[in-house]
């Protein structure tokens, strides 16, 4: 039990192996998180689209459904729980999968518990940020959701990573970021600068190739509305 009276914050657990599963439900609990654990992707998803959770902390190698696999599914069931991916593969482009596949972050096994215990933080603070709504041209962009809603009520959702960029983007709309301060602000962890140029990629992908402007010796910025050529 937490004295949150305010409100419990909820982890869902989706592990298959015997003893990490139990593991990170004990470490969860013990850090003051209801916690609950699916041993398999179907169960998992099932608990993901019944029950509201802050967070989710998802294996990827899973049977019945694969993790990223299940993510996807959320996704596409309008579920913007936030969600940690563990995985034995740690290559590039693994890491990158698991991003694009919208994740809000991704941890290499094995990991430190105090390590798991200081993302899944991250997560949740960002979850809980306060309302915010920006302009991005005729579209608004809630902070909070994480989703660019459209003058027609089309709605498009981000990853956690999309969102940060494009938030320093519409809070700065007439500023160009080179990709330096772009990685400083937005990706401190990133082992290249052309992280930017991958995460301008997927916004343009899902929100047009207008939405972030290329300006030419500088690096970005937010393009809606400019008239500028693509
Ligand atoms: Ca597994």
């Amino acid at each position: 039990m937490t004295d949150a009276a305010a409100g419990t914050t909820r982890l869902l657990v989706v592990e298959d192996d015997r003893e990490v599963g139990p593991l990170l439900v004990r470490l969860f609990r013990g850090a003051g998180y209801e916690t609950d654990l699916a041993v398999d992707g179907q169960a998992g998803l099932h608990r993901a689209l019944t029950r509201r959770y802050d967070a989710l902390i998802l294996d990827r190698g899973l049977p019945a459904i694969e993790g990223l696999d299940l993510l996807a599914r959320l996704r596409r069931s309008g579920v913007t729980v936030p969600a940690l991916v563990l995985t034995a593969l740690g290559t590039v482009s693994d890491r990158v999968a698991g991003l694009d596949g919208g994740a809000e972050d991704y941890l290499v096994k094995p990991f430190e518990v105090d390590e798991l215990l200081a993302r899944v933080r991250v997560m949740l603070r960002r979850r809980s940020a306060s309302s915010e709504l920006l302009a991005v041209g005729r579209e608004q962009f809630d902070l909070v959701t994480r989703t660019v809603t459209g003058p027609d009520g089309t709605v498009v959702a981000l990853s956690g990573r999309e969102s940060d960029l494009l938030r320093l983007l519409a809070r700065h709309p007439a500023r160009a970021f080179s990709r330096e301060e772009i990685i400083a602000e937005v990706f401190p962890d990133a082992s290249s600068v052309t992280l930017a140029d991958t995460y301008v990629h997927y916004l343009r992908r899902k929100l047009g190739t207008g939405v972030v402007s290329t300006v030419r010796g500088v690096g970005y910025r937010l393009g809606r509305d400019r008239g500028a050529p693509a």
